[in-house]
């Protein structure tokens, strides 16, 4: 870990009402409690202007983050300024979500300043934690895809890689929940009302996008033969940079987010024509493409809008990219492969695949060769999913009619590509049409994870069961042309904010007993199977859960009203409510017990919270109905004495990254239950495995390997395997079936059916138990008998205090290959052939 270098004395400019002793360091540089306390108060006055006497604790918060900006400004331009010159590779993250969290604790940290900043707060008067709590975070992201996107960026900045996240700087993120009579509620995400202190704008970095119309072909000058898109509508896009701030080195990179604006060119036309109101109808119309995230798994939602987003923020970036790097140096154009990086997160970027092209044929008037040799050369693809529903595809219609030019581009590249196929395959007319870029089944589509496995030099899944159902299922035909282009990066997370940030007593416990040289290399956490049968070392890790179980049990209270004991199992099942997850197969557990505890009054089991909590696609009915289902199971089993003194049922409303950090270090007991295959890789069971839960899942994403990791004893698994799922499926899954052999599970459906968390109400929770007995296809029943024989294992090892701590020791101890540092070591060896770039800071 190099030194965070400290700065020059200069108080030059400092205003300090206190009239304190002469300051050693400049206020906007300076990393003591002193210079951080002189420069809240400045920005107090010069950046929020308000007297002391109308302080509150959120002007307190702006001041800081202010202050902490500027300590971060320095490193930033000296880590740009390096990359320009040095000419260093650059790795851009392309992608549609960044789900970030909140970013004060995270940059403290990452500076090495929060016992400084704690200090400054004071002798202002005020509590860090509490000014920590006044930050809105930026839900710019709908769960797993997006927070691994925020992952890679820490991961970046920390191990020294200079680089850009690309995204879209939405006005409305992802909606805020609310539960109101059990049901899932939308509220607007207003992010940005009070401001946001951490980005900076540039307008000066804007870039013109065009949209729709026509292209046309003409001559050039020297008589080359050329395409020119006449759009139909033009906007523009202005950059947000937001300062990424490595761990323990000066790196700090950049997440530009773009912001969609009219071209003033055109509103002042039509303000001089006296069409006031047509220009401002522009500006509208412009800004409506930045506007809002679209959540997950909604049916149809906007679909124009959402590829006008996709195109939007893809240009944006790679005109960014190719100005900078045609400035930097002079270089040529065909050095674009070795100055930089493209990955594409997931097929959401993947137009970058064809605009690339189009920037490099019609605006830099390349040979299509060249321009394809650069391509290929420049991105790499990370799939994320194999659930067909979720494989984007756009209609040819729409597509034709927004990007013209581009469909051209990608027709010219499925004939390219078809010919390679027929080269290689001859005589394959199926597996042609299966390969194309265009699909032919039901009307014609554009496939969105075709053109960016064909433009991309490397292609990987997320965990290595994944990579694997990929090579064999939707990319098998790929994968037999180039399986040289194939790989696998399992997933990773960031353990300064899912370790050190969110589990203090933790963080102090590991320092105090192994070092916190876990903070970059998480392998280290192996030195603590040393300390597995050490009596004193168990019973402080039991009291550093115990204390985060009483903090969550704490904003549980004050969030749902409802009171639980911190000594019972904390039970928790939280990411996005979605069918494959089975939500609902944790549910009909819950019921189990419920219903033994009713049929047998001298019937007792360890006591256990179950925690819920995750968002439903406002248009996704049998997710809204399962978070109705887990509300009317809380409500009844909450308020039924014969049970509440061994069980509570919780639905933790509005999961974000800021209640994640009170929600994983509370866990014993991890819920990853998806159906085997469905699941590409998870990131939230790896937070649970590296803050000491055990885990309960199927083999399922990285499941797999955290099993691997921890020991197959220290994993409670069940369930079906891929190809026991497979099998199943081929010869026709029947529910009914498991009904019949399993008269436990008859009367869970049955107690459901009957209204007897609905208040007699036969029809409220009807699809959901439909849905189990007519047409899953996630097999929950079929895995119900197994899951519910695990979880009875679960409350055997809970119930032996020492085995349990045991276990969940060793599960902390060997979670070090899930970082996220490991993961982009990876990326950087093997995809994006990316060197460490240390900073120094020059004064
Ligand atoms: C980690 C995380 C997720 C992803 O959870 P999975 O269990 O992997 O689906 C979703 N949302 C938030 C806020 C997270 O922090």
């Amino acid at each position: 870990m190099t030194d965070v270098v400290n700065t020059t004395p200069d108080n030059v400019g400092d205003f300090d009402a206190a009239g304190s002793p002469p300051p050693h360091e400049h206020s906007r540089t300076g990393l003591s409690a002193d210079a951080l306390r002189r420069a809240i108060s400045d920005h107090l006055t010069y950046s929020i202007a308000r007297p002391a006497a109308a302080l509150t604790s959120d002007h307190y918060y702006r001041a800081l983050a202010l202050a902490v900006r500027d300590r971060m400004q320095q490193r930033w331009m000296a880590t740009t300024q390096d990359w320009l010159d040095l000419s260093n590779k650059v790795t851009c993250y392309l992608s549609a979500e960044f789900l970030m969290g909140p970013q004060l604790g995270n940059n403290l940290l990452n500076l090495g300043i929060e016992k400084q900043a704690r200090e400054a707060l004071a002798a202002l008067g005020q509590e860090l934690d509490e000014i920590l709590a006044c930050e809105e975070e930026p839900g710019l992201g709908n769960g797993g895809l997006g927070r691994l996107a925020a992952c890679y960026l820490d991961s970046l900045a920390t191990l020294e890689r200079p680089s850009i996240g690309y995204g879209i700087r939405y006005e409305f993120g992802i909606f805020d929940q609310e539960i109101q009579n059990g049901w899932q509620v939308e509220k607007t995400d207003n992010w940005l009302v009070s401001g946001n202190p951490w980005e900076i704008d540039k307008p000066d970095a804007s870039y013109i996008v065009n949209w729709g119309g026509y292209t046309e072909q003409y001559e050039d000058l020297a008589g080359h033969h050329r395409v020119r898109w006449i759009p139909q509508q033009v906007i523009k896009g202005v950059s947000y940079d937001t300062p990424i701030q490595g761990y323990g080195v000066n790196t700090c990179n950049t997440l530009t987010l773009w912001s969609a604006r009219s071209v003033e060119s055109f509103a002042l036309e039509a303000f001089n024509t006296g069409d006031f109101y047509k220009a401002v109808e522009d500006e509208v119309v412009a800004e409506k493409v930045s506007k809002v995230l679209y959540p997950n798994d909604e049916p149809d939602a906007g679909k124009r809008l959402r590829l006008q987003q996709q195109y939007f923020f893809v240009s944006c970036s790679l005109q960014d990219i190719l100005r900078i790097h045609t400035e930097r140096a002079d270089l040529p154009l065909e050095a674009l492969p070795q100055k930089w990086a493209i990955q594409l997160n997931d097929t959401h970027p993947s137009i970058a695949v064809a605009e690339l092209m189009r920037l490099l044929i019609d605006e830099h008037h390349l040979g299509w060769d060249e321009a394809w040799g650069i391509t290929l050369e420049t991105f790499g693809y990370t799939n994320h999913t194999l659930l067909p529903e979720a494989l984007e595809t756009w209609p040819l219609g729409i597509f034709s009619e927004s990007l013209p030019r581009h469909l051209e581009i990608i027709y010219e590249i499925n004939n390219r590509f078809l010919d390679e196929v027929r080269a290689r395959f001859p005589g394959d007319e199926d597996r042609l049409r299966r390969m194309s870029l265009i699909g032919e089944d039901g009307g014609k589509s554009v496939r969105m994870a075709h053109l960016a496995t064909v433009g991309s030099h490397a292609i990987n899944g997320v965990a290595a069961l994944h990579s694997e159902l990929l090579k064999a299922s939707v990319l098998q035909d790929f994968y037999e042309m180039w399986p040289e282009r194939f790989g696998n990066v399992t997933n990773g997370v960031t353990p300064r904010r899912f370790l050190a940030l969110s589990n203090p007593g933790l963080r102090t416990l590991l320092d105090e007993s192994i070092g916190d040289g876990w903070l970059t290399e998480l392998d280290q956490l192996r030195a603590l199977e040393n300390f597995v049968d050490d009596p004193a070392f168990r019973q402080r890790w039991r009291d550093v859960k115990r204390a985060n179980k009483g903090r969550l049990a704490e904003f549980v209270h004050s969030t749902t009203g409802i009171e639980l004991d911190p000594t019972w199992m904390f039970d928790i099942q939280v990411k996005r409510i979605h069918e494959y997850k089975r939500q609902h197969l944790n549910v009909l557990h819950i019921i189990t017990l419920y219903n033994r505890l009713k049929q047998n009054p001298s019937f007792a089991i360890a006591p256990r919270a179950f925690i819920f909590g995750g968002k439903a696609a406002p248009g996704y009915f049998m997710a809204k109905r399962i978070i109705r289902l887990i509300t009317a199971v809380g409500a009844t089993v909450n308020n039924d004495p014969d049970v509440n003194r061994y069980m509570k049922v919780v639905f933790l409303p509005n999961f974000n990254v800021q209640n994640a950090h009170l929600i994983y270090p509370a866990a014993n007991l991890s819920e990853q239950i998806s159906t085997a295959g469905k699941e590409a890789s998870g990131t939230g069971n790896m937070k649970f495995m590296m803050n000491g839960a055990l885990t309960i899942g199927t083999l399922d994403g990285a499941n797999v390997e955290i099993r691997e990791e921890a020991g197959p004893e220290n994993f409670f698994l069940f369930g079906l395997t891929v190809d026991e799922v497979e099998r199943i499926q081929a010869q026709g899954y029947r529910p009914s079936s498991y009904l019949e052999n399993d008269p436990e599970l008859a009367e869970v459906l049955e107690l459901i059916l009957q209204g007897a968390f609905t208040h007699g109400d036969t029809e409220v929770l009807r699809p959901v138990v439909d849905n189990l007995i007519h047409h899953d296809p996630f097999l929950v029943l079929a895995d119900y008998r197994s899951y519910v024989d695990c979880q009875a294992k679960v409350s055997a090892a809970w119930q032996d205090g020492d085995t349990w701590s045991r276990m969940s020791i060793l599960n902390a101890a060997r979670s070090g290959k899930f970082s996220s540092d490991r993961a982009i070591e990876q990326y950087c060896d093997e995809i994006w052939n990316v060197d460490p770039m240390p900073v120094d800071l020059k004064f």
